[in-house]
């Protein structure tokens, strides 16, 4: 050990980290809090998982469960609060008053990590790019860590700090209580209302944090965003004019001192290729079935990198745009063409996400029970493929409508949707809303006979297509439980029709 790490820890030693949340980011935290010689404590007011628990204990890392104590709490230098706890929880109201500063895990493990961070954000398709992102640029050769809001926590991976590279999902609630995250390449993939209940139904203050990802970045870093998104363009022109600051301030910022990384716009719609050079854009050529991805490095030539649609791993649209962003990330940092065609050859995408689970005489089931709001599945109707004028499409959705505007995706629905399935404790919204539209409307709680029902109503070359646009948790533990109750449906279905084939 060096002297400079041995006065570090016994700095930190004298400090105290409390962390509020035992769970993944939590456990992840007081993990890489120990390693750096605090005096870590662990709260949570619920039971904790026997795993996390097990960590705690073999680490001798001191904890409480079922509960928060003030004592133990208040004496905190610094709390590290886990993103599923509202602000207005009373125990974080308590530090607050006390003054104590509250950090992410984010926040905290980007401290002590060597490695560019990719941080990725938006109000869908985090997951599904922040996977083929790390899988590209793994695929291209580079000791690269997947972390964030997907499998092990960020701050646990920096105890090691084995990697050159992270590409962390950031969700908003990770970056409401980041303020020195810097990220090397920040990515926005768009920001459409969602969670509103946790910014005080105020949707200005929801971009707010989700712009915080760049608020500390630098001409020398990137920033890849979705130049169609009227709420991104508008906030960055805002920012660019000098009205609301990096920081997410509405205050003056003189030009000399606005500090934004390299803006590198990405889109759906197809412009021409020397205005695109122009303004560093990188598109999607509906006709010519392609995308066009420009990049200009600081010291080099410009890049072009045209790539078939055919070429890309996942379907529809909102999935082109997801490929369009990993790309450019992968570019920045100079991964081979050769490797990223490679890569996007044998990407696997998360389960839940417009997963296809079975094809029975020709009827196809589609899980996409990951999409929770009104965008997501505006992308999943919209990517089903049918003949004009031919509604061949049995949608199941509902659960807890997150305060949902379904006017959106209604000329989707009238096209598309023959039979809408309802699957909620309270269907009475997306019920009311859509039964003038759609032909037949049924209503149930159990997964098996909305499947069972949606396959009757089926003829050859239908499609069934879970994608909710609500919440799960009326019915189900979360998405991934309604997503696996709807596979297990669609299987039994499948043996049944086959065993009386026999
Ligand atoms: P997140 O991690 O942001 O929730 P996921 O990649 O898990 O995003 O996808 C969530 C839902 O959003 C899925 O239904 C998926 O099909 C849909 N989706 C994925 N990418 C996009 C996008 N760019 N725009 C809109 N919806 C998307």
């Amino acid at each position: 050990m060096t002297d400079r790490e041995t006065i570090t820890e016994e700095q930190n030693s004298k400090k105290r980290i409390v962390i509020l949340g035992g769970a993944e980011s939590g456990v992840g935290s007081a993990l890489l809090a120990k390693a750096k010689g605090f005096d870590v404590f662990v709260s949570d007011s619920s039971i904790l998982q026997e795993n996390y628990r097990k960590v705690l204990i073999d680490n001798e890392i001191k904890y409480e469960e079922e509960g928060h104590t003030d004592e133990f709490i208040l004496i905190a230098d610094e709390v590290i609060k886990s993103p599923g706890i509202p602000e207005n929880a009373s125990i974080v109201r308590k530090v607050s008053r006390q003054q104590i500063p509250i950090i992410s895990e984010i926040e905290f493990a980007a401290r002590y990590t060597q490695a560019k961070i990719i941080g990725i954000t938006g109000s869908n398709g985090k997951s599904t790019t922040t996977l083929l992102t790390h899988h590209l640029l793994q695929e291209a050769g580079f000791k690269v860590g997947l972390a964030g809001n997907i499998g092990e926590s960020f701050a646990k991976q920096v105890v090691e700090d084995a990697y050159d590279y992270f590409v962390v999902e950031v969700s908003s609630f990770q970056l409401d209580n980041t303020y020195d995250l810097r990220p090397y390449i920040a990515l926005m993939i768009n920001i459409s209302p969602d969670h509103l209940d946790r910014y005080e139904n105020n949707f200005n203050k929801y971009i707010a944090s989700k712009f915080r990802i760049i608020q500390k970045q630098a001409p020398e870093d990137y920033f890849i965003y979705n130049y169609d998104d009227v709420n991104i363009s508008e906030r960055l022109q805002k920012i660019k004019d000098g009205v609301i600051s990096q920081r997410g301030e509405e205050e003056a910022v003189a030009q000399e001192a606005i500090n934004l990384p390299k803006c590198l716009p990405v889109s759906l719609q197809a412009v021409d290729q020397a205005e695109a050079l122009a303004m560093n854009l990188s598109y999607y050529n509906e006709s010519g079935r392609e995308i066009v991805m420009n990049f200009k490095p600081e010291e080099g030539e410009q890049q072009t990198l045209n790539i078939p649609v055919s070429d890309l791993p996942l379907p529809g649209k909102h999935n082109i745009f997801n490929a369009m962003l990993a790309l450019q990330a992968c570019q920045i940092l100079g991964a081979s063409t050769a490797a990223l065609q490679e890569g996007l050859k044998n990407f696997s995408n998360a389960p839940h996400r417009m997963e296809e689970v079975a094809e029975l005489n020709n009827v196809k089931f589609i899980n996409d029970s990951k999409s929770t709001n009104i965008d997501s599945a505006f992308y999943a109707l919209d990517s089903i493929k049918m003949p004009e004028d031919q509604r061949r499409l049995v949608w199941i959705a509902g659960g807890v409508d997150k305060g949902n505007d379904y006017e959106k995706i209604q000329d989707l629905v009238t096209k598309k949707v023959k039979i809408l399935i309802c699957l909620g404790l309270d269907n009475k919204k997306i019920y009311n809303y859509f039964q003038k539209d759609v032909h037949v409307t049924i209503q149930t709680q159990q997964m098996n006979e909305a499947v069972e029902q949606a396959y009757d109503l089926c003829k050859p070359g239908d499609t069934v297509l879970l994608s909710p646009a609500c919440a799960s948790f009326d019915l189900f533990k979360n998405y991934e439980e309604r997503g696996d109750n709807f596979k297990k449906a669609v299987q039994k279905l499948v043996r049944l029709k086959s065993r009386k084939k026999k």
